[in-house]
């Protein structure tokens, strides 16, 4: 039995990590690039351990330069999502990678990214979401025309501010100045933590940037007192584990603490981060919950709803995206 046709809602997915191998191949060739040892010999992004796969994503991630490649990738990504089931989807984007950090093509290339959600949206019954995202590695002076990037574009569509990058790298609360200015123009928050960077980088995230969801938050499971925090405050955990497995961050599915953290009371949602370098799909970590800790359609229902109700969507949204989940 497979879950593929059961309706999904997912909360963390990086855009330029979900592109398809078929359509980075494609778009290199148009262009002439060559990205030799970035495929494997069955067309399938090459993963071996962290190292490759940072130098496999920066070198598939550099082909897209435009807004119009933008517009192309979305509607790429959310067919391959739409595949297996998901309903409505929030994705990572920087404008970092859109436009270098500039107001003005910044605006271009959400717009090219709209339009491809609006066309993602009619045909193919997905709804997409923006959070915009700084960088954590590129330090928190840059993180800033981030953040105004963002709330010059907070609205109905852009609806969230997070952070990605090495989580090794400075501390949460450097940044604390972007996430305010997110906030103040009615963003949403998250940040990733405790994927890397242990409990104590989950303390910083909840405390000094004042998020109400945590990307990862995996190593919650070394500090109970957090995670019964994260319980009590309804802090929502974007948990990826097929992602967690395949970098290593957790040894195996069996291990990986998903079940603990939830049977504790702490509101835990399922993604899949950069689906096609960790060789996953929404179906594929549905697949591997069922095997390992006998998930079936209740618990699946259950995630579901959770994290619409941690979606950053507005009400109407919400409601609408709600029916899609209950009549199918
Ligand atoms: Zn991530």
């Amino acid at each position: 039995m497979s879950w593929k046709d059961i309706p999904k809602v997912e909360l963390h997915l990086h855009h330029e990590g979900a592109a398809p191998p078929a359509f980075i191949r494609g778009l290199a060739q148009e262009r002439d690039v060559n990205l030799t040892g970035v495929f494997d010999d069955n067309g399938n992004y090459l993963f071996g351990d962290f190292a490759q796969f940072l130098r496999v994503y920066e070198a598939a991630t550099a082909v897209l330069k435009s807004p119009d490649d933008y517009r192309r990738l979305t509607l790429a990504v959310l067919e391959e999502s739409a595949k297996h089931g998901v309903v409505y989807t929030e994705s990572f984007i920087s404008p970092d990678f859109c436009g270098g950090g500039d107001l003005g093509a910044w605006r271009e290339y959400l717009h090219a990214i709209r339009e491809a959600a609006d066309e993602a949206e009619r045909t193919m019954g997905i709804t997409l979401r923006g959070i915009v995202t700084c960088i954590r590695h590129f330090g928190p002076d840059r993180a800033k025309p981030i953040a105004l990037c963002a709330a010059e574009t907070a609205g109905d569509w852009i609806v969230g501010f997070g952070m990605g990058g090495d989580e090794t790298m400075g501390a949460q609360g450097d940044f604390a100045y972007s996430f305010d200015l997110a906030r103040e123009a009615g963003l949403r928050l998250t940040t990733h933590a405790g994927e890397w960077g242990g409990a104590k980088s989950i303390w910083q995230a909840v405390r000094d940037l004042k998020v109400e969801r945590v990307g990862h938050g995996i190593q919650a499971i070394d500090d109970l007192a957090l995670v019964d925090y994260l319980a009590e405050h309804e802090i929502v955990l974007e948990v990826c584990p097929g992602s967690n497995v395949a970098l290593g961050a957790v040894p195996s599915f069996k291990a990986h603490p998903i079940a603990k953290l939830r049977e504790r009371g702490v509101r835990v949602t399922v993604s899949t981060d950069d689906p096609p370098f960790f060789r996953t799909t929404m179906t594929r970590e549905f697949d591997e919950l069922e095997r390992t800790f006998g998930w079936g359609e209740a618990e699946f229902r259950e995630l579901a709803q959770t994290s619409l109700d941690a979606a950053f969507c507005d009400a109407d949204t919400r409601d609408r995206i709600a029916k899609q989940l209950e009549q199918t």
